[in-house]
């Protein structure tokens, strides 16, 4: 079977869906190819905590920081795609309930007020409040706060319905999704790629690798080369009554994200390590993560930190060397584009967008050439 498309889209998680529903709205003909079942790897796994206010640099155990002010003009620009595909896309279980980032030392809270100014700049609102106000506004708030930011734009959208639903929209506008189809060969010819998979192949001008944590393997095929490293991370839920916390909290200076979803768990996350990553498998779970991640629930929100553990699970996501993402056209694979790393849930509309305008020409809004893969590559793999 030889079958023409005008876009493959590599991988159903929330980037492949978000990108293949903005490519069929600008009139392409698109492919969904996933190898199993879509938003079971990093999408369906993930906090899905929209970061619109500067997040925290460094997850637990993490080597270089996350250059963190870079980030802030595409949080700014992919705050606004939520809330336009929430008017368009029935489902998508966006929470815009608003978040504080709390501080616990001087040092902190001096950070507050730099990234405050940062966020101003940018066109973030946020707001910075001293201990006493902060725990006035959130009262479970623990006495160990210094001081905290506010910024009404964060929140989250839910994984079991963001991704998936996303990936609806764009089939019922015309996608054409197969799950179950790993590809397995990527090959270019006058100006054409061959994307293989095991029933057949598309033939196709523009190839979108948005195979998160199997990135590296997709461009492989291309023979590219690229500096990615899969890894594995741990979230908790804690049991709680419904609407007792209403907005998303984390923390300045430490990974740690709790907020509470439509099932009325609480959902701790913050990018805590779990064991080795496994290509079929989940991860195995760390003990030292979970003990760490409530640890932090029972210094901040001590109110909560007593509500049973429901669940542990671990989810997959790639990372860069400097921790920034990525996105763009490969130097040397005319066509082939990748988009994911650092926070790509939250990224995932501008992705998106961006792929769109940047393969097909048009408005590409904030500035990615920094996130560009040409500093990722290596030696050609073929
Ligand atoms: C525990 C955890 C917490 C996180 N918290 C946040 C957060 O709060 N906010 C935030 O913004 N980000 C967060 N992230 C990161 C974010 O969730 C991921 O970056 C994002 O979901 C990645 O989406 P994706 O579509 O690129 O990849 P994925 O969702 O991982 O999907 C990749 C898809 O590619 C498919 N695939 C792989 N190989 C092939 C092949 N050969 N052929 C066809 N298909 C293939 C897979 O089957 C998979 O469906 C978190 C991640 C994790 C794991």
């Amino acid at each position: 079977m030889h079958t023409e498309a005008d876009v493959v889209v590599i991988g159903a998680g929330i980037v492949g869906a978000a990108t293949a529903l903005a490519f069929t709205r600008a009139g392409s003909r698109v492919v969904v190819l996933d190898r199993t079942t879509p938003n079971t790897a990093g999408s369906g796994t993930t906090a899905g905590n929209l970061h619109i206010q500067t997040i925290h640099a460094r997850r637990p155990g993490q080597g270089p920081a996350v250059d963190v002010e870079r980030l802030l003009p595409l949080q700014k620009a992919t705050s606004g795609l939520w809330d336009s595909l929430a008017a368009s896309v029935p489902d998508l279980g966006l929470v815009r309930c608003g978040g504080f980032m709390v501080a616990e030392t001087e040092d902190q809270v001096r950070r507050l007020h730099t990234k405050h100014q940062w966020e101003r700049a940018a066109g973030i609102p946020t707001e910075v409040l001293t201990g006493v106000e902060a725990r006035r506004a959130l009262p479970l708030l623990g006495p160990t706060i210094e001081g905290a930011t506010w910024c009404a734009w964060d929140g989250f959208a839910e994984p079991d319905m963001a991704g998936p639903a996303l990936l609806r929209r764009a089939v019922a506008e015309g996608a054409g999704l197969h799950s179950g189809t790993p590809v397995t060969s990527l090959h270019r010819a006058n100006g054409m790629w061959e994307v293989g998979t095991p029933g057949g192949s598309w033939h196709t001008p523009v190839v979108i690798d948005a195979a998160g944590p199997w990135m590296a393997d997709i461009a492989a095929l291309a023979g590219v080369g690229l500096q990615l490293t899969p890894m594995s991370l741990q979230m908790h839920s804690l049991a709680a009554a419904p609407k007792t916390l209403e907005v998303l909290v984390q923390h300045v200076g430490e990974g740690m994200s709790i907020k509470q979803d439509r099932r009325d768990r609480l959902v701790l996350g913050g990018g805590w390590p779990a064991g080795p990553f496994h290509t079929v498998d989940p991860a195995p779970v760390l003990e030292h993560s979970t003990t760490g991640n409530i640890a932090q629930v029972a210094r901040l929100l001590p109110d909560l930190s007593g509500g049973q553990l429901l669940e542990v699970w671990t989810g997959p996501v790639v990372t860069t060397p400097d921790e920034m993402p990525v996105i763009g056209e490969v130097e040397g694979a005319p066509g082939f584009f990748v988009a994911g790393g650092t926070y790509s849930f939250t990224f995932a509309p501008l992705w998106a967008e961006l792929l769109t305008a940047l393969a097909l020409g048009g408005e590409t809004g904030p500035d990615v050439s920094a996130f560009s893969p040409a500093r990722l590559l290596r030696l050609s793999t073929q």
